[in-house]
């Protein structure tokens, strides 16, 4: 399986136009406490590269980890603080829907929803920004340990049925603490990230 070997803190990126443009990037998307940085130190395998992007002066840029000196995960500022002003949030918004319509490098974009909670408004304006985008998505449903079984089928199935344009997307559940969809993600990364070398090896085998 594809793995990711090692990974590192980059850069912060407050502008457009300051991002490294060099390796493929997969964006990942979500509101604040939605469990995005333990998704990222999951698939990275570390403990707590991703508490990187809560550091002071980083928390409302977007934050680059460079992994397997070949590919970037761009961690998009978590969204819904209640505590940010108005000009705050309008300019986050800016940065984040600007990056995903512009960057060239943009592979695709994995968006974080709660398995527990039906979407929020800012989950919609999420998948909003994400469907414009055209890009490969993938939905990742967090928390899943959290939910019995039966309960999170009930779950997934009422959160694909309320995001519009649902069937444009894929979805996975996640857990941070059972790793569960680990795999899963991994596999979508590597196949959106590096279309060419998925090919090669579908046809090898
Ligand atoms: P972020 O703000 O989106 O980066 O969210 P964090 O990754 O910091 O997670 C927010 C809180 O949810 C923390 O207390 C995490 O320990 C918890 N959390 C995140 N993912 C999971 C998960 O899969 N299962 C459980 N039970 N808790 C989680």
């Amino acid at each position: 399986m594809w793995e990711i070997q090692k990974a590192r803190f980059f850069k912060t990126v407050a502008a457009l136009d300051a991002g490294p443009n060099t390796f493929p990037e997969i964006a990942f998307a979500g509101r604040s406490n939605v469990g995005k940085s333990s998704l990222i130190n999951v698939l990275t395998n570390q403990k707590q590269l991703a508490e990187t992007s809560k550091t002071p002066g980083k928390t409302k840029n977007l934050n680059y980890f460079l992994t397997n000196d070949n590919l970037f995960f761009v961690d998009l500022p978590g969204y819904g603080y209640a505590k940010l002003s108005a000009a705050e949030k309008a300019r986050i918004g800016e940065l984040v829907d600007g990056f995903l319509n512009t960057s060239p490098k943009l592979a695709g974009i994995i968006a974080l929803v709660d398995i527990r909670h039906e979407p929020s408004e800012l989950d919609f304006q999420m998948a909003g920004w994400v469907k414009t985008t055209g890009k490969p998505s993938l939905f990742v449903l967090t928390k899943a340990d959290k939910l019995p079984h039966t309960q999170k089928k009930v779950q997934r199935e009422k959160i694909i049925t309320s995001l519009p344009a649902s069937d444009e997307f894929e979805f996975v559940d996640f857990s941070a603490v059972t790793k569960e969809g680990k795999p899963e993600i991994l596999k979508w990364i590597a196949k959106t990230a590096f279309p060419q070398k998925a090919k090669a090896v579908m046809r090898t085998n």
